[in-house]
């Protein structure tokens, strides 16, 4: 099966703790205002690539992968490719954060058998659109109406909302890229 993949970075620093693999899918309907991504909404802008042949491509050229950190445009607009990639993916390291503009509740409240799958993968999941007017400058959210839903045992709430947030300058193809939560 093929997934839609805007870019790949390592060692992404500001997306969660450690050194992280960060993956940018493509593709999003949902239009939240002020997105700092919009050139991502479009599945197209991504380059087409098997979920398996991406994560042998990370382990081979990514050495000590502390952690994944999945955002996009919206992960789960692609959510079978995105199941299948974690698949992949916890067998090189099980820390595993999804950002997606779906409430949790949305995301809880899915028929999707893959949304289920994900969510039992992932060891976090923030969840929810962001809202510019709830941006505090605190915590690994945008803002302080998504929710983390805590999967695995890495995480805890509390220092999840005191996540010192920091911003990360990438060159990327001829291009800079500044990634993070800003
Ligand atoms: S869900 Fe994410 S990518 Fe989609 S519009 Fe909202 S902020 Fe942008």
């Amino acid at each position: 099966m093929k997934i839609y993949v805007a870019r790949v970075l390592f060692p992404v620093t500001a997306l969660g703790p450690g050194k992280r693999a960060g993956i940018w899918f493509t593709g999003c309907d949902r239009h939240c205002p002020e997105c700092i991504s919009p050139e991502l909404w479009n599945m197209n802008y991504g380059r087409e690539t098997e979920p398996e042949e991406l994560a042998r491509f990370m382990e081979t050229h990514m050495k000590n992968i502390e952690g994944f950190s999945i955002s996009g445009g919206e992960p789960f607009y692609q959510s079978e490719g995105l199941k299948l990639l974690l698949e992949h993916l916890i067998k090189i390291n099980r820390d595993i954060i999804i950002f997606t503009g779906y409430t949790a509740e949305e995301l809880q409240k899915s028929g999707d058998p893959a949304v289920r799958d994900i969510m039992d993968m992932a060891s976090l999941i923030v969840a929810g659109p962001y809202v510019p007017e709830q941006n505090n400058g605190m915590g690994l959210r945008g803002s302080s109406n998504q929710e983390f839903l805590i999967r695995g045992h890495q995480y805890q709430k509390d220092e999840l909302e005191h996540y010192k947030r920091k911003l990360q300058l990438f060159s990327y193809g001829n291009q800079y890229i500044e990634i993070g939560i800003p």
